[in-house]
């Protein structure tokens, strides 16, 4: 969707009022998922005035944005929380006007440390230089259409060559080095910024978008049977009935097959699901008595890289709260999830404290661990393809039979794996459908 200037992006975003109305009996479109995409998808179709029905699994809107304040009694973002492309991305001016507290935060990294020590000013320009190599290599590669693994691309040599892999790698992209095709690498971009983050939380901004749109909690979608002229949803609480759906669900529902579709989907769909497997980010948010500790200043970025995968990112304090954010990512997320929340806040802290001493124990109050691995309506993060499958977003964002449409992060038409993306992806899916739909 092309969102030519601010005003028109902000217009086209908020331009029509939902209003929480009796769900029709048989409307134009059902909605599979109340996240960004899903949210976006409905307003867009009310504004071109058609009839939607979503459904939504979840008790919450939101889907992976969401802000939760019972864990630290202060806003948490489980899921997303940089706002990214924050001069085209229609989410940061409805922030603005919205008064969110916003703060411009680009991921350049405060501090490197390497096993046990800080990187030097030499290692530093060596790691911004690698990056550079790696940008470029993995840039034009994938123009020249050679989809490989981008660890083919990176020599490494020590430390700092493996910090460049897990920023670009897990960090990032949710994946590993050698998991990360280069056209997905070009999809997702690097030039993401500026990014913004969100006091108030962006799970709080897109559940502020959706406040008005009619949807219907705790419904989660069994079965879609598109076998006749329309479509049929089979639910718990009842069978919906539309002239076509959208699926929103991530790639790790589908392939779960969470949703049974009859007739079966196609082996080209079905292909470009299994080629977009789910990435995995896991945060390992830590409370501390107060902010300010450590001699860091207020939103730090700091990574600590180690022989083998096992690395972990620090957000400092954003807006002066008193959290340590931990990020890790890849494979190595997908253990700990497996371990548990008490050894992630464990493994957190053992590197807090290897890299400021004890006192970092001594301040620390309590710690949280996100399990989007194991959460039934997302099962995982983002998703990412596997070398040699990136051309299968393309079959992954095509309709089947011309009434059953797939929306989401995995389908943006830009700005892929993010929160701005789906809402792009649903947007421009709602106009596909009503222009299919005719008069
Ligand atoms: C830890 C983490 C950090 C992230 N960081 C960032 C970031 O900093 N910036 C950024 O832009 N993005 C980030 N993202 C990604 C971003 O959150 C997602 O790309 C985006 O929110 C996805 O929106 P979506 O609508 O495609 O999918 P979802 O938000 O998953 O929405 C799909 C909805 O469908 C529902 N659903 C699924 N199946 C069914 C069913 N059968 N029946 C009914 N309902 C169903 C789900 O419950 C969900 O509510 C992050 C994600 C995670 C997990």
């Amino acid at each position: 969707m092309a969102f030519t200037t601010r005003r028109s992006a902000l217009a086209a975003l908020v331009g029509s009022v939902c209003t929480r109305a009796q769900a029709p009996a048989h409307p134009d479109v059902a909605i599979i998922g109340a996240g960004s995409a899903g949210l976006n998808a409905a307003r867009r179709l009310h504004e071109l005035g058609r009839s939607t029905v979503v459904l939504e699994a979840r008790d919450r809107i939101g889907g992976r944005a969401f802000t939760e304040t019972a864990t630290f009694g202060i806003p948490f973002d489980r899921g997303c929380a940089w706002l990214h492309k924050a001069d085209d991305n229609p989410y940061a001016q409805l922030a603005r006007e919205w008064g969110f507290t916003l703060f411009e935060h680009n991921n350049h990294l405060d501090g490197l440390w390497l096993g046990g020590r800080r990187a030097t000013d030499a290692e530093r320009s060596r790691q911004t230089e690698e990056e550079a190599k790696l940008d470029a290599v993995m840039t034009k590669r994938g123009k020249q259409g050679k989809d490989r693994s981008g660890e083919s691309w990176l020599k490494r040599r020590g430390l700092v060559e493996d910090a460049v892999a897990t920023f670009h790698g897990p960090m990032s992209s949710a994946v590993d080095l050698d998991e990360l095709s280069t056209t997905a690498y070009l999809d997702i971009g690097t030039d993401v910024e500026p990014n913004l983050l969100i006091k108030e939380g962006y799970g709080a901004l897109v559940a502020r978008y959706g406040r008005d749109v009619p949807v219907q909690l705790n419904t989660p979608v069994r079965a879609v049977r598109y076998s006749g002229q329309d479509v049929a949803l089979d639910t718990p609480n009842g069978t919906v009935r539309a002239r076509a759906c959208i699926v929103t669900s991530s790639t790790g529902v589908l392939a779960a097959e969470k949703i049974r579709f009859d007739p079966i989907l196609p082996d080209w769909k079905r292909d470009a699901i299994a080629g977009i497997p789910m990435g995995l980010l896991a945060k390992i948010p830590l409370q501390f008595q107060s902010s300010g500790l450590f001699g860091l200043n207020d939103f730090d970025d700091l990574l600590r890289k180690q022989r083998g995968k096992r690395d972990i990112y620090f957000l400092s304090f954003p807006f002066h709260l008193p959290l340590m954010v931990g990020f890790v990512g890849g494979d190595f997320a997908w253990e700990l999830s497996a371990a548990g929340e008490a050894e992630a806040i464990d493994y957190a802290l053992t590197h807090l404290r290897h890299m400021f001493g004890a006192e970092a124990g001594k301040h620390f109050s309590k710690g949280s661990f996100t399990q989007w691995a194991g959460d039934p309506w997302a099962l995982g993060a983002y998703a990412t393809p596997t070398p040699g499958n990136g051309h299968q977003r393309e079959a992954l964002r095509r309709t089947v039979a011309g009434r059953v449409y797939f929306a989401g992060e995995a389908c943006a038409p830009r700005w892929t794996q993010t929160c701005g993306g789906a809402a792009l992806s649903g947007r421009e899916t709602a106009e596909a459908i009503h222009k299919a739909l005719g008069a």
